[in-house]
């Protein structure tokens, strides 16, 4: 049976139930394609509705507008954006995928510029010239150009490590690739964030077989996988992105969808040794509140390097990152409530694993900081959570 046939369940397999007694033959069931199981919970556990966050917040990642060589598109409307930010407290949208040149001061003009203080917007790097002479330069001059225009960070998609390759030989360039060093240094000395998303969830580096937790994800998404062919292991792209962390102690870096999420102890001692490192959250709730334990205590130990961020788009493909009220309400029942259980993505089938997750039910003066401080801090905000005035508890529904 290969990966694209239905896994069937089936109930002649199941075991009977202890303390049941069995008169007859077990009724026969039909088998049930895993497509169609939606199994509903019977746990009688509190259900928190958190329409609003308790401070104000900065989404730290999102995707307003995309692109490539220096055009963009936008994919969400920036009004749409900000009736969707009002009714759910935040204040700031970052847009990571701004660009560069044309497309990067179109992103600024709609939103930055035409919104102060409500959006901001990062610039990429011209990755279609990585292998023309003279890159390293042009690059970093390309990151004096985009926080002349008003850039307030660089992006680095996975791209690097993943996708980029050298014109000449089709090799994979590497994360940790000396050409870069310009555009890092640039990025430091202009105070320049750089949030980096290296790799994804080791499960995309495993074969699509039935041990694969992610198998109706990678079903769904096959080109989501990195296994095999001549792609670099997981710890390898995280390591090579630690070389250039630590080559960089200037720049400040915010390794995206927190940096390793299925792996907290790694992504700890990674923040002992390399104190420019931070990590967002984003897309992530989904790992973090299936270890909720090991979780909040993370939050706790590294509360000024974690930022709030959701990967919204607009993409329906994944509603793990759908923009809209759902996404926002489900990551503040994550942070604020120690509800119990409850999906982590407004869909009918958990998207990336067939798991549930818990709240971690943070202290307030972390959450001021994951909300608003750290983020504010890392992109030049002007202002404080603490000095805005926290929601009242009874207007945040049954605690
Ligand atoms: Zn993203």
């Amino acid at each position: 049976m290969n990966r694209r046939e239905w896994m069937t369940l089936g109930a002649a397999s199941l075991a009977m139930p202890a303390g049941e007694t069995q008169t007859g033959p077990a009724p026969q069931q039909p088998g049930l394609p895993i497509e169609q199981y939606q199994p509903k919970s019977m746990l009688h556990v509190p259900e928190t509705h958190v329409p609003r966050s308790r401070y104000p917040v900065i989404d730290f990642h999102t995707h307003i507008t995309g692109g490539s060589g220096g055009r963009i598109q936008f994919s969400m409307d920036p009004a749409n954006c900000l009736a969707v930010m009002d009714r759910k407290n935040i204040r700031t949208m970052v847009d990571l995928t701004g660009g560069y040149g044309d497309g990067l001061r179109e992103a600024i003009a709609r939103l930055s510029a035409a919104h102060p203080g409500r959006f901001a917007v990062f610039t990429e790097p011209a990755w279609t010239k990585a292998s023309d002479p003279g890159y390293p330069k042009a690059q970093a001059d390309l990151i004096e150009d985009a926080h002349r225009a008003g850039a307030q960070g660089l992006k680095i998609l996975k791209t690097l490590g993943l996708y980029l390759r050298e014109r000449e030989t089709n090799q994979l360039v590497r994360i940790d690739d000396p050409r870069f060093d310009p555009m890092w240094e640039a990025a430091g000395a202009l105070k320049m964030p750089v949030a980096i998303h290296i790799s994804d969830p080791e499960a995309f580096f495993l074969p699509i077989d039935r041990f694969n937790e992610r198998w109706e994800e990678l079903h769904a998404h096959p080109s989501w996988s990195f296994h095999g062919r001549d792609f670099p292991a997981n710890r390898e792209l995280q390591e090579a992105r630690r070389n250039v962390m630590r080559r960089h102690p200037r720049t400040q870096f915010v390794c995206l969808h927190v940096a390793d999420s299925e792996d907290l102890p790694y992504v700890s001692e990674s923040l002992d040794s390399h104190p420019n490192m931070h990590v967002d959250i984003a897309a992530r709730i989904g790992e973090l509140g299936r270890q909720p334990r090991m979780s909040r205590k993370f939050f706790d130990k590294y509360q000024d390097r974690i930022v709030f961020g959701t990967d919204a788009s607009s993409s329906p493909g994944t509603p793990q990152q759908l923009f809209g009220d759902a996404l926002y309400e489900i990551y503040y029942r994550f942070l604020e409530t120690e509800d119990e259980y409850f999906d982590y993505a407004p869909a009918p089938i958990p998207p990336q694993g067939r798991w549930r997750i818990y709240g971690i039910g943070l202290a307030e003066p972390v959450l001021r900081k994951v909300y608003w401080d750290n983020a504010a801090r890392l992109i030049g905000l002007a202002g404080s959570a603490a000095a805005a005035p926290a929601m009242p508890p009874s207007d945040r529904g049954p605690l």
